[in-house]
């Protein structure tokens, strides 16, 4: 899928719990994400059949990384959603 220059800019993130980030697995895909040039990335995520979005929070001196709970698809996929549905897929 070419996307160009434009990516996925969130207006205002959903809130949901979130967790430290546990190293369980070695290979973790990045199905979708928001834009990079933005302080707070989004990732959607899987691994080990189980799906969660991660944050990076670049807002402060330290990056700080943290994930949802890890569930199946259906469910991570409609939390998902609500990060995206808030958002405009637009040049940086
Ligand atoms: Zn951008």
């Amino acid at each position: 899928m070419d996307e160009g220059f434009y990516g996925v800019h969130i207006i205002q993130a959903p809130q949901v719990r979130w967790y430290p980030i546990v190293y369980r697995v070695r290979r973790i895909r990045v199905q979708q994400n928001t834009c990079e040039c933005q302080p707070v990335v989004y990732e959607f995520c899987s691994a080990g059949g189980l799906y969660f979005v991660r944050k990076h929070d670049r807002r402060g001196p330290t990056p700080i990384m943290a994930e949802t709970a890890w569930i199946i698809r259906e469910q991570a996929e409609s939390v998902w959603l609500a990060f995206v549905a808030d958002s405009r897929r637009r040049r940086c």
